[in-house]
């Protein structure tokens, strides 16, 4: 298939709305890829924060080849094993009660965001105009009509309006505009705990628990969008538990799932009782080939040792980034929680995000970035301290070709 199948074959025969590497990766293992021509790559990108326990993990595996041997699929007009079991986990590792499966990150958020309408038009009645949801700009929360019009970037929106009306953007960070914003109209605040898309920024503490406050004072539901960085990737299971902050609802897909697709909304009892029967609904939501490999990933994340590791591989890359940034001067910060990793480009490389990546994947090395002026690493969580020495090495091969050119706006 190799021989017939190329990158030119994309502009045949793909609708044209991703750029994709002119590489095409035909197998991993670990936190490596080869292409189709064999040459080998370190993947720091993981699949945009997916990929959590690298490929081919054996746990992962093993949970995909039995599920397949029993049953692939049932709708929901039956529940099954898997779904309940990794239901069950999820309310015991999280302040959750309930969860209700869906199939990606924008479906999940759908999910959210229409819950909260759904609350509010419960509790505070038809005729209240408690409608109005709170974002944040930079925010993203996926590409269906109504998580790009809640997300928090106009680019993703433009051209597809009208869009859902009665939703707020705000500053990220802004405690004053936040504080003045929230009303008994609000119905939701929606953050995601650190901004993944829009440049690796973390919330500020204080901001997160002032927001708690106001929802609790407003009676608005906080939902967190953990997409990103959820399944372990700051640290912890999820991010909230490390902000001391609980939210109503909670998102998460990405690394939920390893690879497989699966997206899951989190959120307490009461909450959801406001999605009764025939409420809401999804064909594949709680795909039992899903959730039985989502179980097998969160009992893989269920361990401090492997916690541990984040954090400590984290330090390390910073600290390598750090050194490398010593030479080439390339960057103006290198930030982020766990392995969510962001290196700003420092002045005159500002804008050349893409070319950084494709200077990397010419020596080997997967990167990602988060708009153009952010290089962004979200590695497996369990990624071997050897392949981040061999990608720092790599890196600063790239980044001594790209001195080499010289910036292209000057
Ligand atoms: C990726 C992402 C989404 C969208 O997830 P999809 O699976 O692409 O629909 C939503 N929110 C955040 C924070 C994300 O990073």
């Amino acid at each position: 298939m190799s021989d017939q199948i190329s990158r030119a074959t994309f502009d045949q025969v793909m609708v044209p709305c991703y750029a994709p590497s002119d590489v095409i990766p035909v197998r991993g293992e670990g936190s490596r890829l080869w292409d189709q021509q064999g040459r080998e790559y370190i993947d720091l990108a993981g699949g945009i924060a997916v990929n959590c326990l690298g490929h081919r993990h054996p746990a992962l595996m093993r949970a995909l080849q039995e599920q397949a041997d029993r049953v692939w699929h049932l709708s929901n007009v039956f529940t099954n094993e898997p779904a309940l079991s990794l239901a069950r986990r999820l309310t015991e590792l999280t302040f959750a009660e309930q969860v209700f499966f869906a199939n990606s990150g924008a479906e999940a958020n759908e999910a959210a965001f229409k819950l909260a309408r759904k609350y509010a038009w419960d509790h505070a009645g038809p005729d209240s105009e408690k409608h109005e949801i709170i974002s944040f700009s930079g925010s993203f929360h996926g590409r269906t009509l109504f998580t790009v019009s809640v997300g928090g970037q106009l680019k993703y929106r433009q051209g597809f309006e009208p869009v859902p009306a009665g939703i707020t953007h705000l500053p990220y960070n802004d405690l004053a505009a936040l504080e003045q914003a929230v009303s008994d109209r609000t119905c939701a605040v929606v953050m995601e705990p650190i901004l993944g898309e829009g440049g690796v920024i973390a919330a500020n503490p204080n901001f997160v628990k002032l927001a708690r406050n106001l929802c609790d004072r407003h009676n608005a539901l906080l939902v967190f969008d953990e997409v990103q960085s959820g399944a372990g990737r700051t640290g912890s299971l999820y991010a909230y538990q490390e902000l001391g902050v609980t939210p109503d609802i909670l998102t998460s897909a990405k690394g939920l799932g390893g690879g497989f697709p699966i997206g899951a909304m989190l959120t307490t009892r009461k909450i959801a009782a406001s999605f009764g029967f025939g409420s809401h609904g999804t064909t594949y939501g709680g795909n039992p080939l899903a959730c039985a490999v989502a179980l097998a990933v969160i009992d893989t994340l269920d361990d401090p040792e492997l916690m541990a590791g984040v954090r400590r591989k984290s330090e390390l890359i910073c600290s390598e980034l750090a050194a490398l940034n010593q030479r080439h001067g390339f960057f103006s910060d290198i930030r982020g929680r766990g392995l969510l990793i962001g290196a700003q480009l420092a002045h005159h490389w500002k804008g050349e995000a893409r070319r950084v990546l494709d200077a990397a994947r010419n020596q080997g090395l997967m990167l990602l970035m988060a708009g153009p002026d952010v290089i962004r690493l979200t590695p497996s969580l369990i990624i071997p301290d050897a392949d981040i020495h061999e990608a720092i090495t790599r890196l600063d091969r790239a980044l001594n070709d790209l001195v080499a050119e010289g910036p292209a706006t000057s």
